[in-house]
């Protein structure tokens, strides 16, 4: 059998018929760039995770830039992340100006330590950015309170978080804004680069509006600069045929990873995730750690099953942040994390069988 890590062909299948007419619908109506498809996505978007706006931007990188620079995060701020994370969320953070403050994951859950967040906290801090790694819900409790105590934004990187809820609350609603990433391979895909904003204040919804097309308030006047980020029409109409099949998506990678856990309990030599309580967990990735990751990873190759590492590399010990002269010491839960991490294929679309293949395999490797 042979096992992709995602397969986005499965999905298409699944809507070719809705999919091939939206996208048909955008070339006889020619609004490529803005137009009918991205406002009902953003009216859309906005109602599923009960956000008050939603602004369609290019990517999910983009709008962690726009929404730190509409909040007026540049030179001489600092701004807290994790250490586990895609560069998007710190590389974002310096095209500001301002400096990426790294602080480590916890070992349980793989989100930033929220008992190391105050510690990391300095007169220069603005705003944090937790990141909902793989689905799972950053510890939020911790991370809100502490924000309101020292007076920070807090900026929720939803990337891979789509639909992931704290306390019945969805991912992207709890601080300032949510950002989300529609790259092709995220729970709700586009066919090309797409992200979003969401927010419920007024004020920062219409700054990052405006910044994302050109600091345009309407047509030809521009209060300030900005850039040209913008959500585009054959993305959008896309994306609307997706979204009301991304709640039943979501269901469907919990139960893979619930599949998952079932048929790999037990193993002593693999850490098996963790969801964290109160909280929805939707699995962009299923994660297990193990130090023979190396080894296992040659073994499912082997057997015709694709995987992944989240990340091989730790943010701080990357050449890109040597100018930040960090002590790695601080960063030895990431550190460790992404030398044992193993990303399992998981996508809506897998079989019992299929899970079945994969748990086996990784059985037969460690009786071995
Ligand atoms: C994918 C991702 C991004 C960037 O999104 P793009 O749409 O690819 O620009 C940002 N943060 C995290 C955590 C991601 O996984």
């Amino acid at each position: 059998m042979n096992i992709p890590f995602v397969d986005l062909y499965a999905q298409y299948k699944t809507l070719k018929n809705p999919i091939d007419q939206a996208i048909q619908g955008v070339l006889d109506n020619t609004a490529f760039i803005g137009g009918a498809a991205v406002r009902e996505f953003e009216t859309s978007f906005a109602e599923k995770v009960g956000a008050k706006h939603c602004i369609g931007v290019g990517n999910g990188t983009d709008a962690i830039q726009i929404v730190l620079k509409m909040l007026g995060i540049g030179h001489g701020d600092e701004v807290i992340t994790t250490a586990t994370s895609w560069i998007a969320t710190s590389e974002m953070v310096t095209i500001t100006g301002a400096k990426p403050v790294f602080v480590d994951i916890e070992p349980d859950f793989y989100c930033i330590d929220s008992n190391k967040l105050e510690a990391a906290i300095t007169p220069k801090t603005r705003a944090i950015i937790p990141v909902h790694l793989y689905g799972q819900i950053a510890n939020m409790g911790e991370i809100l309170t502490i924000a309101k105590k020292h007076n920070l934004y807090v900026i929720e990187d939803c990337a891979q978080s789509h639909l992931s809820e704290w306390q019945g609350r969805k991912a992207g609603t709890m601080g300032i804004a949510g950002t989300f990433s529609f790259y092709p391979g995220k729970n709700l895909g586009a066919y090309g680069d797409a992200g979003c904003i969401v927010t419920d204040d007024d004020e920062l919804a219409s700054k990052c509006r405006q910044y994302s097309n050109h600091g345009q308030l309407t047509k030809n006047t521009h209060l300030m600069e900005g850039i040209n980020s913008r959500l585009d029409g054959i993305q959008a109409a896309i994306l609307n045929v997706k979204l009301p099949h991304l709640e039943q998506w979501c269901s469907a990678r919990g139960a893979v990873a619930a599949k998952y856990s079932e048929l790999l309990a037990g193993i002593n030599e693999i850490e098996l995730p963790k969801i964290r309580e109160n909280s929805r967990h939707t699995f962009h990735i299923y994660a297990i750690r193990t130090r023979r990751r190396d080894e296992l990873i040659a073994a499912l190759d082997e057997a015709g099953i694709s995987s992944g590492v989240h990340y091989p590399h730790a943010l701080p010990t990357m050449p890109a942040y040597e100018y930040l002269n960090l002590d790695l010491e601080d960063y030895q839960k990431a550190i460790h994390h992404s030398q044992s991490e193993l990303s399992l294929p998981i996508y809506p679309e897998m079989t019992d069988e299929m899970i079945e293949y994969v748990a086996e395999t990784i059985r037969g490797f460690f009786k071995e």
